[in-house]
């Protein structure tokens, strides 16, 4: 199955590069994503809510649920973890959204305001967009983190 995957995914790129088209995968799979993709959108509760090239995105993700889905996967370009971290708790009910920010139930970085007023996707590096009201302190200590 896997195989078949690759191989399928291996005819895209090569289309794609012969006929000079872009090609949209929408996956949960990061390997896929970090082998084709040139630039990512992350989504979150039917929104984009992260975007940036597939290497500043995984080197320097803004967003709670992107740093989320890169710590719950193993990682060929970072030092061995002790063990994966999956992301606590359930995706919100899409027919009853918060007017806040739909991950503020899971996330780690929460502050009140965080529930009374949906972020804005902002600029926060070079092509680099996310809809997180704490992004600058989210990657601080994602950078602490990592290099500790
Ligand atoms: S806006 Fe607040 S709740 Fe939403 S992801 Fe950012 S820190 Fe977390």
């Amino acid at each position: 199955m896997v195989t078949i995957q690759a191989q399928i995914l291996e005819v895209m790129n090569r289309l794609s590069r012969e006929f000079g088209t872009a090609i949209i995968i929408i996956t949960h799979n990061l390997g896929v994503v970090a082998r084709y993709a040139d630039r990512v959108n992350v989504m979150y509760a039917g929104k984009v809510i992260e975007t940036a090239s597939a290497k500043e995105l995984y080197a320097n993700p803004k967003h709670p649920y992107t740093v989320g889905l890169l710590n719950s996967v193993p990682r060929l370009d970072q030092t061995r973890k002790e063990k994966l971290v999956p992301i606590e708790g359930l995706p919100p009910d899409l027919a009853h959204l918060p007017q806040g920010c739909p991950f503020y139930p899971r996330c780690a970085w929460r502050v009140d305001h965080c529930r009374e007023e949906y972020p804005p996707f902002k600029l926060v590096g070079e092509k680099h967009y996310a809809a997180c009201w704490e992004s600058d302190r989210v990657h601080r200590e994602v950078a602490v983190g990592a290099a500790s």
